[in-house]
């Protein structure tokens, strides 16, 4: 195999560009990507017609535009290249204004009422800075997708607005370090996925993993993640097998995949990609999600990437590495080896607008990974707390303390520069990952936001990110492009930020109990659950935030909240209709099947012998309990979710089937759960916890 000849066959990249490409076409499509700047639609059916010929020499025959709608996964129409020619014959064409602009009917797509139902009609448009590829037999065109009247329908469109919002506040920030070279920055973002792989046969025996994604019952295996074996353990030659076939099915789509390994718990194991420009990223993540999925199937496996699949035992998140970097490849966060004043300052700017940025707008910072599924998550002992906090370790901790503090830090070296400036200690990059829990970490030369769901699309963490950013360093260019001495007003400028938003820094544990009481006396934001956090989306703050920088419009907000809304109570409700199922069709039936057993054998052994045995009768009557207070149980969720029906708006809605159906659900999971361990393996409807986990 020749990684290097494998690496990005399937693209439409840079190379293939310059190879392909008639040289006026190529540079104006450089400039598109570069600056954003318009193509010409004479240009576009050049590159258009070079995309096609590249295309069918690999065996090509459609093509689509692929999109992002708010469903959160992609979505594609395929069309073929053909069209008639004289005589009966066809000729593969694919013009300009194919590859520029797609219409296609959105009526199916969420929308959150942006699209009035009269006006169907969206449109796909061709985003030029990532790639299009080859899967099977169609030629995949990133686009964005709007409405008619040109509202967003999709994930990419706010992540590339606030991509440009940041570069234009970063390039002002920069300019005050006199960086007149940089013309461009970019946000940079490494995605580390995290997924279970389970035996694909077991899977399709548990409606609740094909109907949700995740288990609802399940009694607790006799070893759970105690032993910590499974992390980064040997990996089993099936999974290698998986490993393998994923890495060059994604090297061919030009996906970065650099590590694997196995995670935390049984079966679980993540895939790190190298980082790249945010919106490729957010791409390439949609195909890692994918081609994971489709690869596991070849393997008579099933790659789950719910963020909770088994209670009890880790779930999967999505860590989102975050960080600026300038065209002329500096990494912004890097801290850097020159100790001179000005590197100092600037890596301690941006570094404050972070900060500030976190603490300012922690609350939608929280919203942007509310999901049902990462409700089980966020707050469980393995991942973040719902508690919005950045880790910044001990190194650059003591600095921001000396800063605030106006002392000296303990070291040998000064502390402060000649000109009031701090100096900065050689940090280390933290390559050992040495706090696990906090939901953002500095981790070297990056922020690492951990608390993104396994199967959310990247878009929506990064727009915030970047957005709040962006927001700040835009305060702090109004502020100090007024400045006559730059140096002293901007040490100023950030003792006073560092001071008004230090709260927002916690070094310590994230899961104990006192830092839940400590973040509440610092004033921080705690929004346990989706339909608490989704609130933020039309806060006023926030909405001021997005539609001043031009992120979002008002009505784009509100549209993204109630599609938000929706999403998490249907989501629990079909939970809720499946335990029903599940209860009725197989868990009562079965138990029912090993009373019926046992009873038969009791009255048997009863009339052959003077009694019968005390196990079996004692066990009959434990059975026989339990199925009574299952049934109870399931009966109390029922009514509450047949209640539902009187609930009306979204918000009352996703709060009802959080505060109501959720604990009734759990109630009656307990129930089922405690049955299960008294049940005989024979009797058991679906594979069991340690059939699924243990046995890949
Ligand atoms: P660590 O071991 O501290 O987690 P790694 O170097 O292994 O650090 O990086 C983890 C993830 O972070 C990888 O996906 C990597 O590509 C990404 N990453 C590294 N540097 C950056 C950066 N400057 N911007 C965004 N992501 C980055
Ligand atoms: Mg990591």
């Amino acid at each position: 195999m020749n990684v290097p000849e494998m690496f990005g066959s399937m693209v439409f990249n840079e190379q293939v560009m310059k190879e392909r490409l008639p040289e006026d076409a190529y540079t104006a499509l450089k400039r598109t990507i570069e600056e954003g700047k318009r193509l010409d639609i004479t240009l576009a059916g050049v590159i258009a017609e070079a995309m096609k010929d590249w295309a069918i020499e690999r065996g090509v025959t459609h093509y689509t535009h692929w999109f992002q709608p708010l469903t959160g996964v992609t979505a594609e129409k395929h069309d073929s290249f053909i069209s008639p020619a004289p005589e009966g014959g066809v000729i593969m064409e694919f013009s300009g204004k194919e590859l520029v602009k797609g219409e296609s009917d959105a009526s199916s797509f969420p929308s959150g009422g942006l699209r009035a139902t009269f006006e169907a009609r969206g449109y796909t448009a061709w985003d030029p800075t990532s790639y299009a590829f080859i899967k099977e037999n169609t030629l995949y065109i990133p686009t964005a997708f709007c409405s008619y009247s040109g509202a967003s329908l999709d994930k990419k469109t706010p992540l590339m607005r606030s991509m440009e919002f940041l570069n234009k506040q970063t390039l002002r920030v920069l300019k005050l370090f006199g960086m007149d070279d940089v013309k461009k920055v970019d946000t940079t973002v490494g995605g580390e996925q995290e997924y279970f792989l389970i035996d694909k046969t077991k899977y399709r025996l548990r409606p609740d993993l094909v109907y949700t994604g995740r288990t609802l019952f399940g009694a607790m295996p006799p070893k759970g993640q105690e032993v910590d074996r499974h992390y980064y353990g040997t990996i089993r030659p099936r999974v290698k097998a998986f490993m393998k076939e994923l890495d060059e099915e994604l090297w061919k789509l030009g996906v970065y995949a650099k590590t694997e390994h196995n995670e935390a718990a049984p079966s679980q194991h993540e895939l790190a990609p190298i980082f790249c420009s945010a919106n490729l990223a957010t791409d390439q993540n949609q195909l890692i999600m994918e081609t994971m999925k489709k690869v596991a199937d070849k393997h008579d496996l099933t790659c789950l990437l719910h963020e909770k699949p088994f209670l009890g035992i880790n779930g999967s998140g999505k860590h989102n590495n975050w960080s600026i970097s300038t065209n002329t490849g500096e990494n912004l966060f890097n801290p850097g080896k020159e100790q001179s004043p000005s590197n100092n300052l600037r890596f301690l700017l941006f570094l404050t607008a972070v900060i500030k940025a976190v603490d300012e707008y922690q609350e939608i910072l929280r919203a942007s990974v509310a999901s049902a599924g990462n409700d089980h998550r966020l707050g469980a002992s393995e991942a973040p707390p719902a508690i919005i906090s950045i880790y910044l370790g001990e190194e650059l901790e003591a600095v921001v303390e000396s800063i605030i503090n106006g002392t000296r830090l303990n070291t040998t070296e000064p502390s402060v520069m000649g000109i009031g400036v701090h100096v900065l200690p050689k940090l280390p990059k933290d390559t050992t990952d040495r706090n696990r829990t906090s939901p953002i970490a500095f981790t070297g030369n990056k922020f690492e936001f951990r608390m993104p769901g396994s199967s959310f699309s990247l878009a929506d963490p990064n727009t915030v990110l970047n957005t709040a950013v962006a927001r700040e360093l835009m305060a702090f260019a109004d502020e100090l492009e007024k400045s006559r001495d730059i140096h002293v007003d901007m040490s100023k400028l950030i003792k006073r930020e560092l001071i008004a938003h230090k709260r927002i820094i916690f070094n310590g544990n994230n899961y104990s109990d006192e830092w839940v009481k400590e973040a509440e006396r610092r004033g921080l934001a705690n929004l346990r659950t989706t339909d608490e956090a989704l609130k933020s989306f039309i806060d006023e703050k926030n909405i001021k935030l997005f539609t001043e920088s031009k992120i979002f419009t008002e009505s784009e907000l509100h549209s993204r909240y109630s599609i938000l809304l929706e999403n998490y109570y249907k989501t629990v409700h079909i939970e809720a209709v499946t335990m029903l199922q599940m209860i009725k069709k197989d868990i009562l039936p079965s138990a029912l099947k090993y009373r019926m057993d046992l009873a038969k054998m009791i009255k048997l052994t009863s009339e052959i012998y003077v009694g019968a045995s005390e196990a079996d009768t004692e066990l009959l009557g434990m059975l026989s309990m339990l199925t009574d207070k299952i049934y109870a149980a399931a009966e109390r969720l029922e009514k509450i979710v047949a209640n539902a029906k009187t609930v009306s708006g979204e918000q009352d809605l996703a709060y009802y089937y959080r505060a109501n159906v959720l604990p009734a659900m759990h109630a009656l999971r307990s129930e089922a759960d405690e049955l299960e361990t008294y049940m005989a393996k024979d009797y058991l409807p679906y594979p069991s916890y340690g059939d699924l986990i243990y046995d890949v």
